[in-house]
């Protein structure tokens, strides 16, 4: 996609921080990052996110987080992280180009992804799991 920032960082256009790359998928440095090492996995084609994202191409940046996982823990010895896809405006994507983060923790580190929790919405797990099974999800 021509105005797609991530596409025209794929093509090169816009020179990336490659963290790893392959005819698929390639990862770059977060230019905004939470810690160092932020990294956004991405595939060399246009998706907008998990809905419209090839099965293929998903299971390939799947594998190659687990790859870079590997490598932080044996390089820089960082073995917490935080692996997100944000899809959608309430989601907050902001980029609609597929995207994993895969973002690197340590104690201390001051991130705090714990966020509000919701105890009253346990009301409604019967029905919402009537509704899963009436979608013929298995
Ligand atoms: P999301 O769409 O999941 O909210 O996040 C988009 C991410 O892309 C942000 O973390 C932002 O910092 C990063 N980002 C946006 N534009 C660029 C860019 O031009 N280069 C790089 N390296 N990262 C970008
Ligand atoms: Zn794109």
């Amino acid at each position: 996609m021509s105005d797609c920032i991530f596409c025209k960082i794929v093509s090169k256009e816009i020179p990336p921080d490659i963290v790893y790359e392959n005819e698929m998928v390639m990862a770059f440095l977060d230019n905004n990052p939470i810690s160092l090492g932020h990294v956004l996995i991405v595939p060399k084609k246009h998706y907008e996110n998990i809905y419209d994202i090839s099965e293929d191409y998903l299971k390939e940046l799947i594998a190659v987080a687990k790859k870079i996982s590997l490598v932080y823990r044996k390089v820089f010895e960082i073995s917490d992280l935080n692996l997100i896809h944000n899809a959608g405006k309430n989601g907050q994507q902001v980029v609609f180009h597929f995207h994993l983060h895969l973002i690197p923790r340590k104690e201390g580190d001051g991130v705090d992804f714990d966020n509000k929790k919701f105890p009253e919405l346990r009301e409604k797990y019967d029905e919402f799991i009537e509704k899963i099974k009436d979608s013929g999800i298995v």
